[in-house]
């Protein structure tokens, strides 16, 4: 078994993985970040240990945590959801206590070899994974490598900038993708237009939508077409065998990938974009954990790994 853990802004699960991508148990406690990173590690390693009671001892544990986070050293870096916690060292917290080798991944890159070892992407050897929701992220996969920049750094596909003249995203560009098609920028954009309704999440304008609401189909043509170009610009950069979408604006995607499809079509006429196949993240709510388990296995037993190829 593989001990792992998925951080996010909101919520931490731990548990363990089979090598073969099998999820024994899973458990879940609030990140609660203002409290600081060393409580969180304690609730953290309660789960770890519970996991290691019913299940023995961890070959190894993987960590996916929302980023910036360096894979090498494992030190997190300044990440907006997770306030006061940067510099603190997830591989040296966790190898110091359970004694086993530690991988850390950022949780796009962890999920995307998880899509492409266990998911949507099985033996396709040139793939991209993107993550819609509170942000937009991805993570690249070249015959069953994760794609890493230089010095480790991961590619922030969701600030590309898709409209120089777009809202100011803290990325500090105009217009990148994040900005105008993430679920807050749906959100934001509808708000400024119907100001009586106040917040409304991008669950909610897709309810709406579903619902016949002019505005809020609107919102949804918008968001179709914003994920289009933000995506042809991958597959023209790219031409990759495949794309899978995950995260909860997908969770809508049957609104969206028409006019996605569309904009793919008429914009990408350099490659052969109707080759790249566009699906859905196959993994769901086990994703971040199955890629924890995934990260792990890559930095460690690349081989085994690399047996689907
Ligand atoms: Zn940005």
């Amino acid at each position: 078994m593989i001990g792992v853990v998925d951080i996010g802004g909101t919520k931490i699960a731990a548990g363990c993985v089979s090598q073969d991508g099998r999820i024994a148990t899973r458990m879940e406690c609030p990140t609660a970040p203002e409290q600081g990173f060393a409580p969180a590690m304690a609730r953290t390693k309660e789960m770890l240990r519970e996991a290691a009671r019913r299940y023995g001892q961890f070959i190894g544990i993987g960590v996916a945590c929302t980023g910036p986070v360096d894979p090498f050293t494992g030190i997190i870096g300044e990440v907006g959801t997770l306030p006061g916690w940067q510099g603190a060292n997830l591989a040296g917290e966790l190898g110091g206590e359970f004694g086993v080798p530690i991988a850390v991944e950022n949780d796009a890159d962890a999920a995307a070899l998880a899509e492409a070892n266990w998911g949507a992407a099985r033996g396709k050897s040139r793939f991209i994974y993107v993550t819609v929701g509170t942000g937009i992220g991805g993570g690249v996969v070249l015959s069953g490598e994760l794609y890493r920049g230089v010095k480790g750094a991961h590619p922030e596909l969701g600030h590309q900038v898709i409209d120089a003249s777009g809202p100011l995203c803290y990325c500090r560009a105009r217009g990148c993708w994040e900005s105008l098609a993430s679920g807050p920028a749906m959100a934001a954009w509808m708000k400024e237009r119907r100001v009586e309704c106040g917040e409304l999440s991008a669950a909610a304008i897709c309810a709406l939508a579903e619902r016949g609401d002019e505005l809020a189909l609107r919102a949804v043509e918008r968001e179709g077409h914003y994920l289009g170009l933000g995506l042809a610009n991958l597959i023209t950069l790219f031409a990759p065998d495949a794309i899978a979408l995950g995260g909860g604006v997908m969770q809508s995607s049957h609104l969206f990938l028409k006019r996605a499809r569309q904009v793919i079509r008429q914009i990408c006429t350099q490659v052969p974009a109707a080759e790249t196949e566009l699906a859905l993240a196959s993994l769901g709510p086990d994703t971040g954990l199955a890629g924890a388990a995934c990260a792990w296995l890559h930095r460690y037993q690349p081989l085994r790994f690399r047996q689907w190829e």
